[in-house]
């Protein structure tokens, strides 16, 4: 037979084609993973450039933004120039005995109407001589006393948050200058010390109205206009526009 004369030639031929083969496949998957590695890098780097495109995108219209103290200047608030007067405490015109919170033997006359007391620190701050409905007039007594004969809830909010801080605190009224100011259509109250550079702001604020579980929403933001800082650094809404009204302050 002629082609087992040539079986050695054959076997080497068919080697070379399995080789060719391989070699062939090889180089065409090795093509393959090149190129889904192109592809793959081009996908990054398109997504790369539109990430930097949106950045700078981003950055620029920050930068362009202008400062938002054309928005502040449109919240509405009022100068405290007018001296607070808190409505009457009572139109019934009676003594009435209070104990004393120190001394257990110790009575004092309460007047509601009158807006007086016979305790030693309604005279020793002369509160007899602030006009009526003044602020600095109040002692522990006459809050106590309105809180259990008057009707508490029909006093102004921001009032009401004055009385539930001197009801609540051992000392007593602060000698504090308080006036009238309007803020986003509500009304505040600030209050200068006799005595210092402390104001104290009676106003709504969010957040803390909600904790405090208060039925106003008021709370009192002491500031020292000296050092221009809010007490513990908690600074009320709008602290801005009251920090103009504490700076605009004439005595
Ligand atoms: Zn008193």
């Amino acid at each position: 037979m002629v082609w087992q004369n040539h079986i050695g030639i054959i076997i080497i031929l068919l080697l070379i084609a399995c080789v060719f083969l391989w070699k062939f496949s090889k180089t065409k998957a090795a093509a393959k993973k090149t190129q889904a590695f192109t592809s793959e890098k081009i996908e990054f780097e398109n997504k790369e450039q539109t990430h930097k495109k949106r950045n700078s995108e981003l950055v620029e219209a920050v930068q362009n933004q202008k400062p938002d103290d054309n928005r502040k200047e449109e919240i509405h608030f009022t100068y405290p120039t007018t001296r607070y007067k808190f409505p009457p405490l009572s139109d019934v015109d009676e003594e009435i005995k209070i104990r004393s919170f120190r001394k257990r033997n110790k009575f004092y006359s309460v007047n509601l109407f009158n807006q007086t007391c016979t305790c030693d620190r309604f005279t020793r701050d002369k509160k007899s001589t602030y006009d009526k409905h003044d602020y600095r007039r109040l002692c522990k007594h006459l809050v106590r006393i309105l809180y259990e004969f008057g009707d508490i809830d029909l006093m102004p909010p921001a009032f009401k948050c004055l009385l539930d801080e001197m009801n609540d605190c051992e000392w007593g009224a602060r000698r504090a200058d308080y006036r009238i100011a309007e803020l986003k259509n509500f009304e505040i109250l600030v209050g200068k010390s006799e005595v210092s550079e402390w104001f104290y702001v009676a106003t709504k604020d969010r957040k803390r109205g909600i904790k405090t579980k208060n039925t106003h929403g008021y709370r009192i933001f002491p500031y020292n206009r000296k050092i221009g800082q809010w007490r513990n650094g908690y600074a009320p809404t709008y602290n801005v526009q009251i920090e103009r009204m504490i700076n605009s302050w004439k005595e």
